[in-house]
């Protein structure tokens, strides 16, 4: 049997975690898990209002982890995250999923994480004070602790940030893949270039080798075509029943020439 316990605040929460207890955020996975009979033995909510807090505060914007994929869709602060919060499940699951629930959704979910890493957010942990890189949240997620909130840098140039889901059933099925790419530029060109993978690893990474090809260019065919060939580099996609390793391999490329071909164009 699962026990729900409320509290008010975020730290008295995290001082509840630990053992055999998970956070019930927005519940679109956990309650499934419950529905199984699979779920923890303790879940953790919160009442208070600062988990659903959107604040801007010159050129980031803090997240709180409550804030729901329907919630950034409303606000125009985060208008740049529109196309990605948009095509996470239906309108059902985007009125409950949170972000920092899909920081710790499994394979083949993490769209909406595969952005942040992209952008370069960062993770605040609940009473802890600093801020973590999201890849390293990422890279050990049994002990990233709770989230409280996610600050995000807002893109100077809007369209420097593109965004792809590829998935078999349109608009809303599970990825294939997905696709995040940050391509600031400075005199024509690119400068700290970021590109992450959803589902092409148990969880999002960005692309070490799109990055290197695409550092230091113009934005053209050229560099297209090397990010492109280089897309898969080091990353070892696992099979599910959406798609083959092979298959996530083999089409990678192909869809990042055709975000990276779009975003040219813009
Ligand atoms: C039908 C359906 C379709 C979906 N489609 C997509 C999709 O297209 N793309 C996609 O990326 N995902 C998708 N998802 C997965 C999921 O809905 C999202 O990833 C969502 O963002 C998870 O957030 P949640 O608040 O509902 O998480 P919950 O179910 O509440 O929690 C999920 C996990 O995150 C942990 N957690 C939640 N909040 C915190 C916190 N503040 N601190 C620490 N841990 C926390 C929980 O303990 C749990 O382990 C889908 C799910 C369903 C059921």
């Amino acid at each position: 049997m699962t026990v729900v316990e409320t509290y008010p605040t975020l730290d008295q929460a995290a001082r509840a975690m630990g053992g055999d207890a998970a956070f019930l955020g927005g519940g679109t996975l956990v309650m499934r898990a419950v529905n199984e009979g699979v779920a923890p033995a303790r879940l953790i909510r919160v009442t208070g209002p600062g988990l659903s807090e959107l604040r801007v505060s010159g050129d980031s914007v803090r997240i709180g982890a409550g804030v729901t994929m329907a919630d950034v869709l409303a606000s125009r602060d985060l208008e740049f995250l529109h196309p990605v919060a948009r095509v996470i499940g239906g309108p059902q699951v985007r009125n409950m999923a949170t972000v920092a629930g899909n920081l710790f959704a499994a394979h083949p979910f993490g769209d909406f994480a595969a952005a942040l890493l992209a952008l370069d957010a960062r993770v605040i942990g609940a009473g802890q004070g600093g801020a973590r890189p999201v890849a390293d949240v990422l890279r050990d997620r049994a002990r990233a602790g709770l989230v409280a909130a996610i600050e995000v840098p807002r893109p100077r140039d809007p369209k420097a940030f593109g965004f792809l889901k590829v998935s078999r059933v349109k608009p809303r099925g599970v990825s294939i893949l997905s696709i995040a790419a940050y391509l600031p530029r400075e005199g024509g060109r690119i400068r700290g270039a970021r590109v992450a993978f959803g589902a092409m690893g148990p969880v999002p990474l960005r692309s070490s080798g799109a990055e290197r090809a695409l550092e230091g260019q113009s934005l053209g065919a050229a560099a297209i075509d090397s990010a492109a060939s280089a897309a898969t580099e080091g990353l070892d996609p696992p099979t599910d029943e959406i798609a083959s390793a092979w298959y996530r391999k083999e089409v990678a490329g192909v869809h990042l020439k055709r975000l990276l071909t779009d975003m040219e164009r813009r």
